[in-house]
């Protein structure tokens, strides 16, 4: 979920990263009034696995995510913590169907981006009502996952 869209939609270059190296990889380079990014979701991910691991941006190298910050500190088993990315990607995958079966195709956008693209198309209740209940609960289950992902994943604001 760090690296398929679902968390982040750009990873920012640090300073000292050579854009065209990681860009040679094959990872989604951009550049907006002069900084550096990459698009999410990561061109480098093949089967939940980073296919650039040793070569990866700085950020990718300096993020752990908050369930296993908890293991490591023995907050969590990582069994519970596995439990908790199984619930989480369930609830990932709701979105992802309930956002097609509102219209929108999977088009290698990232999740929120491709949410607010569908939410911000307006929707007519005479002429579309099945739309209507398939969009209110991908309302409700988007909410659900991003309160999810900034309880479990995210680091509390402020951490090391
Ligand atoms: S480079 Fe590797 S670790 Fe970084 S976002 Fe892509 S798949 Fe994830």
């Amino acid at each position: 979920m760090c690296c398929d869209g679902t968390m982040f939609q750009i990873v920012r270059m640090q300073p000292g990263e050579v854009p065209a190296r990681l860009g040679r990889l094959g990872l989604k380079i951009r550049c907006r009034d002069g900084e550096y990014y990459m698009e999410q979701p990561c061109s480098a991910l093949r089967e939940k696995r980073c296919t650039v691991y040793e070569q990866r941006p700085v950020r990718c190298r300096l993020f752990n995510c908050e369930q296993l910050g908890r293991v490591e500190k023995g907050e969590t088993t990582e069994a519970e913590a596995m439990a908790m990315i199984v619930e989480t990607r369930a609830l990932v995958e709701r979105v992802r169907d309930l956002i097609g079966q509102c219209g929108l195709r999977e088009d290698g956008q990232a999740l929120v981006e491709r949410y607010e693209r569908v939410v911000s198309t307006p929707v007519n209740p005479e002429l579309e009502p099945e739309l209507v209940a398939a969009r209110e609960e991908l309302e409700e289950t988007m909410r659900k996952l991003k309160l999810q992902l900034s309880r479990e994943f995210r680091l509390p604001p402020g951490a090391p």
